[in-house]
């Protein structure tokens, strides 16, 4: 393992400004029968060396023109920060879910698996050795972004036999600088993200490819994201590249936390995963989330832009927001809806009353402040 610095050079840490650069890449080039071989560093079959995950220097990759990844988008990849809490320790928040996901996207286009533990490992390993990448300021953190791509090079339309998979990082600030920003979405009825039996739910590259024009258009109108609907009906599905989240206020005074089901149209968020837990464990009294409302319902059920636009209308909507790593919490103010905005109500700080506290609670276990085994000691 190489563990030659270059010289440091902090990217600017704009929210958006995601520049791969820290000094060093993670590698693992992986033959598909080597899946077996990585503990004796054999091929099984021919007994040629395999070569081992090497943590390098950053720099170009030399990959063959006819591979798969440039002809027929093999290439996924995955999003998860390392932090450093108060006390100067770095933690990963569930990268175990990461590399569940990133196996599992593997699979939906027959890309080779992995151990996900032995990643863990691997990750922690790259991110010790990068660790000064991370600034030593509230809300700035480590961006990973292991990424695999079919390397092998074949003009036919088949599993990659060869695969590359590697990591690279990237500080990045917060979200928010100045505060909580509540955006305003464009419900398109032009595009649609997912369907069903396709691969919305996989974190593939070419999801976000097919995506970026769509953006584009949306900002053309004047919103800062699609809210991606599905359906004659118009079921909610996603916010931008976040999931997405709705408050109803019920008429005895509960909230109804809903999120649509992960019904293969929806990527399954580590963070969405995390808002339900957490806010299950608050409902059942497991844990207590201080200012969150004891009258909480969660539901994983579908909701359509009629019960939203009914809910704006007659003053049951709570708060809409999106939930991903990047953010954490993204309130909503308006969403342009068939030529109509429809306005959602946020709080003096942007927030509404059900995403304040329960994204307290969550940035609170991912920097440390309060313990929790989501958070993983690198
Ligand atoms: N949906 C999409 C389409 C995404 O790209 C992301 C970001 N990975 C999410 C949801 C949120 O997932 P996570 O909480 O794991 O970042």
């Amino acid at each position: 393992m190489s563990t030659t610095l270059r010289t440091l050079r902090l990217a600017s840490s704009q929210r958006t400004a995601l520049r791969a650069g820290p000094s060093h890449v993670l590698k693992l080039a992986n033959n598909v029968r080597y899946n077996s071989a990585a503990a004796t560093g054999q091929d099984p079959m021919t007994g040629e060396r395999v070569q081992l995950p090497d943590i390098e220097v950053y720099g170009p990759l030399s990959v063959d023109p006819s591979a798969t990844v440039f002809h027929y988008a093999h290439c996924l990849f995955e999003g998860l920060k390392a932090y450093r809490d108060t006390d100067g320790k770095v933690t990963m928040f569930r990268p175990d879910m990461n590399m569940k996901r990133m196996n599992t996207t593997a699979e939906r286009i027959a890309m080779p698996t992995f151990n996900g533990e032995a990643m863990v490992e691997l990750l922690k390993q790259l991110v010790s050795l990068d660790k000064s990448w991370i600034p030593d300021q509230p809300g700035y953190s480590l961006y990973l972004r292991p990424t695999m791509i079919g390397t092998q090079p074949a003009l036919g339309i088949a599993p990659p036999r060869q695969a590359l998979l590697f990591v690279i990082c990237s500080p990045v600030g917060p979200y928010y600088p100045q505060g909580f920003k509540p955006v305003a979405l464009y419900g398109t009825t032009e595009f649609t993200r997912a369907s069903p039996g396709g691969i919305g739910a996989y974190k593939l590259g070419a999801n976000y490819a097919a995506g970026v024009a769509a953006h584009k258009a949306a900002t053309e109108k004047g919103y800062v994201q699609n809210l991606w609907l599905h359906g004659p009906e118009h079921y909610i599905t996603e916010v931008g590249t976040m999931n997405a989240f709705v408050v109803f206020k019920k008429s005895d005074g509960s909230y109804e936390l809903v999120t649509p089901p992960l019904d293969g149209l929806i990527l399954p968020g580590v963070t969405r995963d995390s808002v339900l837990g957490l806010a299950r464990e608050h409902q059942t009294g497991k844990i207590n989330v201080p200012e969150l409302s004891d009258k909480l319902v969660v539901s994983e059920r579908s909701v359509t832009m009629g019960e939203v636009k009914a809910a704006a209308e007659n003053g049951t909507l709570a708060e809409v927001f999106g939930a991903g790593t990047a953010a954490v919490i993204s309130p909503v103010d308006r969403i342009g809806y068939l030529g109509k905005d429809i306005h959602i109500p946020t709080g003096p700080d942007g927030m509404g009353p059900v995403s304040r506290p329960l994204w307290k609670y969550l940035t609170g276990i991912q920097t440390g402040k309060i313990a929790h085994p989501w958070s993983v000691i690198v």
